[in-house]
């Protein structure tokens, strides 16, 4: 029930650590984290606490890298175990998800998917989601933000999402319907939570995602905010946090 996420210049294992620690209290049966070393997307995750993350985590992530994602999982499709955790990758091992919320038709989205010869690891909604965006990337021939959008629009259900890939890793597509979702924006780099505790100690400047809005953040260039229906662009509004 709670998302970490971190583009920028920093060692990204530690903040998404601390980060999913801080969101503890949220509740959660899972924790998992994606980072990408420079070379490789490395996931570790658990059914269990982050402290058992950690513990795994430093056994299955043993070098570094300034892009990752962090979850703690509330079960909601498939049973607490450490292959529903999150994040998902999709078929190829290119992209990364993790996801807070419910996607309501998986089912039929998954029988599509499969007919088309994905396969699948668990019995997460979030799985298939992951791969309705590769498999729309690959169609039509669009980026990964293009690619989250389209998809998103063939998803009935509720969500807060952060996607990379692996093959472009300066940039990361987030998505809200219905779970909260914050940016916190430092200097060329970037910090996404479900609130703001993760990166209080980095920044004090936040753009708060609003329903059915989706960005996509790229370093060097920063931040885009769209609506997913009609992709008209958002003027983000950055508040500045007292805390
Ligand atoms: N529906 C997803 C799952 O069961 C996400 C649950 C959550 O919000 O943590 O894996």
């Amino acid at each position: 029930c709670g998302i970490v996420g971190y583009l920028g210049h920093r060692e990204a294992y530690p903040i998404i650590i601390e980060g999913l620690k801080r969101l503890e209290y949220r509740g959660y049966d899972s924790a998992g984290i994606a980072l990408f070393d420079g070379t490789d997307l490395k996931i570790s995750k658990t059914k269990g606490k982050v402290s058992d993350l950690e513990e795994r985590s430093e056994k299955e992530i043993t070098t570094s890298g300034s892009l990752g994602i962090g979850h703690t999982r509330w079960a909601t499709h498939g049973v607490p175990n450490d292959v529903n955790s999150h994040p998902h990758a999709s078929n190829s091992g290119e992209l990364a998800i993790i996801h807070n919320g419910i996607i309501e038709n998986y089912d039929a989205l998954k029988k599509e998917l499969i007919s088309r010869g994905y396969t699948f690891q668990s019995d997460t909604d979030t799985e298939v989601l992951i791969n309705l965006i590769e498999d729309v990337k690959k169609n039509e021939n669009v980026k990964l933000g293009k690619a989250v959008q389209i998809a998103l629009n063939q998803v009935i259900g509720a969500y807060a999402i952060a996607v990379f890939d692996k093959t472009k890793p300066g940039e990361v597509v987030i998505a809200r319907l219905g779970s909260p979702l914050a940016v916190g924006i430092g200097e060329d780099e970037f910090f996404i939570a479900s609130d703001a505790s993760p990166f209080l100690e980095y920044t004090k400047n936040a753009i708060y995602l609003e329903d059915e809005e989706m960005a996509i953040i790229r370093l060097g260039k920063g931040i885009k905010v769209r609506k997913i229906k009609d992709d008209s662009l958002v003027v983000p509004y950055v508040q500045e946090l007292q805390m």
